[in-house]
């Protein structure tokens, strides 16, 4: 009998350490987070609702937007058994929200029986602004001409503070920058290759919530006549070349092979290292009035030039000459266009050893095939500094400078660049706007 009642007491004892065990097994509330969980969302900002329960799994999930005294239900759901995380998208959409501070509340429970069975609950609040206006863009500037591969420039005004702004013109994005008065400038282009039909240049605006707007401008084209030219390739260059090619074109060893790769591959990888440098601008201009032609030097190919190479009569390979090559004597001092920062100062592929000069906005000039650089990187230049000389590095058959200008990576006519009036027209006179 005696033994029989203590059985009955350690039974006792095993069945309360399991009550209190499933009792006190989860005492924790599930976590919750929000992406964004702060700052500006739109009506199509997606937002990212990340649960999860450790102990028993999660139960309920409300979730409701509150402004005021206004409450309004995003989401009200329920969870299987055995949920322990949980992956929410949420669209504020059509919810008939104002303007300005929204409180997110979400209020989820898990599946404990702690509380007396009621189970853990959290309620969390996430502080966000709601915009659901696009950016009211203004237009500030009147006149733009646009000649085919030519430069233009454009101010605008925004009515809020945006995350990006600038001109779109076919897949091109020119970025605006925002100026002590408060207006903003970008430079763009008719790009050399964009058909007339394609080249319809707007304003686009992106706030800090993600609304967009575009807006057109007044804008004039202006056609223009590219030159074709024939370039021969004699065996004697192909050699000449060869050595310096090599290392570009690993695994290669006949020289036309060699020349090919460097002419397409290398040539599109040196465009794309053109468009990376182009980041790196200032937001104000660095340069003032016209730029500067190379003194005493003679045009051999111009920008734009459709170029046919031919090997023993035979066409094997197209490019696009997008500069001007400037030719004196040899190891003839190069001087800097205008004043900038030198960008880049190094051997690059089909330039050979060359600068780019950053003149703010997104206008760069390059420099290439030159035999001796005297600046380096971080170097602030102004107008018609030596900067080093002239040479044949990099797909040069003879001693040249060959002279590029470039807006936000893309390639344009350099003519307009040197031409004061021009300059005086269409960019100085815009920037003295009030
Ligand atoms: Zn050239």
């Amino acid at each position: 009998m005696k033994s029989l009642k203590k059985l009955l007491l350690i039974l006792i004892v095993i069945g309360l350490f399991a009550a209190a065990f499933t009792y006190f097994r989860d005492t924790a509330a599930p976590l919750v987070q929000l992406t964004p969980g702060t700052g500006p969302v739109s009506n199509t900002t997606p937002l990212k609702l990340n649960l999860s329960d450790e102990g028993t799994g999660l139960k309920s999930l409300k979730v409701e937007a509150v402004q005021g005294d206004k409450h309004l239900l995003l989401l009200s759901q329920e969870f299987p058994p055995q949920t322990l995380n949980a992956q929410i998208d949420l669209l504020l959409g059509d919810k008939k929200l104002g303007e300005g501070p929204v409180t997110i509340e979400v209020t989820s429970g898990d599946r404990s029986i702690y509380h007396l069975g009621k189970g853990n609950s959290e309620k969390v609040s996430f502080n966000l602004t709601y915009d659901s206006r696009a950016p009211i863009i203004s237009v500030l500037s009147r006149t733009h001409n646009f000649r085919h591969g030519g430069s233009g420039l454009v101010i605008y005004r925004l009515n809020e503070e945006v995350k990006t702004s600038g001109l779109m013109i076919g897949d091109h994005f020119f970025p605006g920058f925002k100026q002590a008065s408060g207006n903003y400038i970008v430079l763009g282009c008719w790009p050399w290759n964009l058909k007339e039909a394609d080249f319809v240049p707007r304003v686009v605006a992106r706030d800090l919530a993600g609304n967009e707007r575009q807006a057109g401008i007044y804008y004039h084209t202006i056609e223009e006549k590219f030159r074709h030219r024939q370039i021969n390739l004699p065996d004697s260059f192909l050699q000449q070349k060869a050595p310096e090619f090599e290392s570009l074109a690993p695994g290669l060893s006949d020289p036309l092979e060699i020349f090919l790769k460097v002419n397409r591959d290398v040539r599109a990888d040196n465009r794309q290292k053109l468009v990376e440098l182009s980041h790196n601008t200032s937001p104000v201009a660095l340069w003032k009035g016209a730029f500067t032609r190379q003194p005493g030097a003679s045009t051999l190919a111009s920008f734009a030039d459709a170029r046919d190479y031919i090997y023993h009569g035979k066409k094997i390979d197209h490019a696009t000459h997008l500069g001007f090559d400037l030719a004196s004597v040899a190891h003839a001092k190069v001087i800097a266009a205008n004043s900038g920062t030198v960008v880049f100062a190094d051997y690059l592929g089909i330039y050979g050893q060359c600068v780019v000069i950053d003149h703010g906005l997104g206008l760069q000039t390059l420099y290439a095939h030159m035999s001796q650089l005297d600046v380096t990187v971080g170097d602030q230049v102004h107008s018609d500094q030596p900067i080093g000389r002239s040479g044949s590095t990099g797909m040069a058959g003879g001693d040249h400078l060959h002279f590029g200008v470039f807006i936000s990576g893309i390639a344009v006519q350099p003519l307009e660049w040197w031409d004061a009036s021009w300059v005086k027209n269409n960019i100085t006179s815009k920037l003295v706007q009030p």
